[in-house]
């Protein structure tokens, strides 16, 4: 690096950081600029190397590019299962090295748990590492759980089931493709749909900001918010019944200007626009939880632990009823109502989008749209009427329960499902309380299974396949046992400064990249466009 000492002092200072224009670079390269450095070990040959892994590959939280990444990733997915014209055939992905990892290390924390309970001493903490462990093996995208179902699942009463709303019903008809039509000369047409469906008003708002904050109902907001996934579950579920098929969806949630969660919804085949309404308006979800409307402890007046008995009134020493037990009292009480029943609104939209359209195009842009983006981020406040009201809106969310392990049960006498020490109301830390979520802690994306024949790692290696046929190379796609992947110690010597490594994987962009200019002209030599490229290397 040519770095001369010998400049004068301001006009050093006027020359921008190395390791930003690195930075700026790599953005405009759509290279990661957080990478994470592994350990790869190669069993075979006993080598390791040291290998830059793009953080959006990752749990941790993701840099711009790679968002970029996922969102071209997921319009891929949305387009290739949309107008899909044979059945997607559905076998359980072989599982990879995370995944082997997480279930090997559970096997190894239940043994030492229960040689633990045979020496009778105290297995809490193992209890909690494993039951953080099976979150962690959902997470890692592998379904069910290791030990099979532990604990009964609680039956509930015939009377407290969700009923099914009055509509009609189709037999049901074993795939998952939409009808087409085809015209009298012979050309067939795949017609789908697109729906936007919204939560129902709370009172009257302009501009995204409640005329009337003092009666606009952010109780039912929130919860609203808290619940909205089970009232998309429910959908679908009403969705399949009245149309006879086993209907797939790649669906978003976005947030609306008033910041209530709100989704659009690519749905595969087609029904009648009346009916798609119709569903929409008699689809509900009860909540069936206990009483959350009276306050019974709050400021200084709180629950106390108690190491043997759980959760005590601190004036009386009473126990407060477990989270178990307050559900049996609900169960037994013939007079219960819901904690609350959450409805769509009436504002909805049902387009008609065929295949290969513009407009299918332009529907599944708008699905990506915020998704580089959480929630209230990407409606970050821009004046105070607006940060007013997104401050409501989290204040009614601090105390109101998110899940059945919410510290804020505590609040209404109850005793959170695995309740611990040190839980207090207000401070529950699950994802719908903080200010960015709105209350909607679910995924951004909801995919059925039989959507594309791919999950999301499939169309990643799609891509990948592709780029190298292109340029020749064979797609050695290694064997997943060849190799170990260790974590890299912060500050270890072998791993480069950040800006030498952006500026390598920069290198290596360019690299492909005129490889790839080159072959778009070859192509477009032979009458193909350099779209139809793109849109097959996305
Ligand atoms: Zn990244
Ligand atoms: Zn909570």
């Amino acid at each position: 690096m040519i770095y001369d000492r010998a400049l004068p002092r301001a006009e050093r200072l006027r020359m921008p950081w190395a390791r930003d224009v690195a930075l700026e670079v790599a953005k405009q390269y759509g290279v990661c600029i957080r990478p994470v450095a592994l350990k790869r070990i190669d069993l075979q040959t006993g080598q390791s190397e040291i290998i830059d892994v793009p953080c959006g590959a990752t749990m941790a939280a993701v840099c711009p590019p790679c968002a970029q990444r996922n969102r071209q990733l997921r319009m891929a997915q949305c387009r290739e299962g949309w107008h899909l014209d044979h059945e997607p055939a559905i076998t359980p992905d072989e599982p990879n090295d995370e995944q082997r990892w997480l279930i090997e290390f559970r096997a190894d924390m239940q043994a030492r748990r229960d040689a633990a309970e045979q020496a009778e001493e105290d297995t809490t903490d193992l209890d909690a590492v494993l039951s953080g462990l099976d979150g962690e093996i959902n997470a890692a995208g592998m379904r069910g759980n290791v030990l099979g179902r532990t604990t009964a699942k609680r039956t509930r009463s015939t009377r407290r089931r969700q009923d099914t709303p009055d509509l009609p019903r189709r037999k049901m008809a074993d795939t998952t493709l939409g009808r087409t039509f085809t015209s009298s000369g012979g050309k067939v047409y795949r017609p789908s749909l697109f729906v936007t469906l919204t939560l129902p008003s709370y009172g009257k708002v302009r501009d995204g900001v409640p005329v009337d904050p003092e009666t606009y109902d952010y109780a039912r907001a929130a919860r609203d918010a808290l619940h909205f996934s089970k009232l998309v579950d429910r959908f679908v579920q009403n969705l399949r019944r009245v149309a006879g098929y086993d209907v797939q969806y790649f669906a978003a949630v976005e947030p609306q200007k008033r910041l209530a969660p709100h989704l659009h919804m690519a749905i595969r085949g087609t029904l009648p626009r009346t009916e798609i309404k119709q569903i929409a308006a008699a689809t509900y979800h009860q909540v069936w939880w206990p009483p959350a409307d009276q306050v019974v402890f709050d400021g200084e007046h709180l629950p106390v632990w108690d190491e043997q008995a759980g959760y005590v009134n601190p004036a009386t020493g009473e126990v407060l009823p477990t989270w178990d037990e307050a559900l049996d009292q609900l169960d037994a009480d013939e007079t219960a109502e819901p904690l609350h029943v959450i409805r769509f609104g009436t504002q909805m939209d049902v387009q008609g989008v065929l295949a290969g359209t513009p407009d299918a195009d332009q529907c599944i842009r708008y699905l990506s749209k915020y998704l580089t983006k959480s929630l209230g981020e990407s409606l970050s406040a821009d004046n105070q009427s607006r940060r007013d009201h997104a401050a409501r809106l989290a204040e009614a969310l601090r105390f109101e329960p998110c899940s059945p392990t919410c510290a804020n049960w505590l609040r209404y006498g109850i005793q959170p499902k695995g309740a611990k020490a040190g839980m207090a109301p207000g401070r529950c830390r699950g994802k719908a309380h903080k200010p960015e979520a709105l209350g909607y802690a679910g995924r951004r994306v909801l995919v059925s299974r039989k959507w594309s024949n791919k999950t999301l790692a499939e169309h990643k290696q799609d891509r990948r396949t592709w780029v190298l046929e292109a340029l020749g190379q064979p797609d050695q796609s290694p064997d997943p046992h060849r190799y170990v992947w260790k974590p890299v110690p912060a500050g270890d010597a072998n791993v480069a400064p950040l800006a030498v490594r952006l500026l390598r994987t920069v290198a290596e962009r360019q690299r492909w990249r005129a490889h790839m200019a080159q072959l778009e002209a070859q192509a477009a030599g032979q009458g193909l466009s350099a779209t139809e490229q793109t849109a097959r290397a996305a």
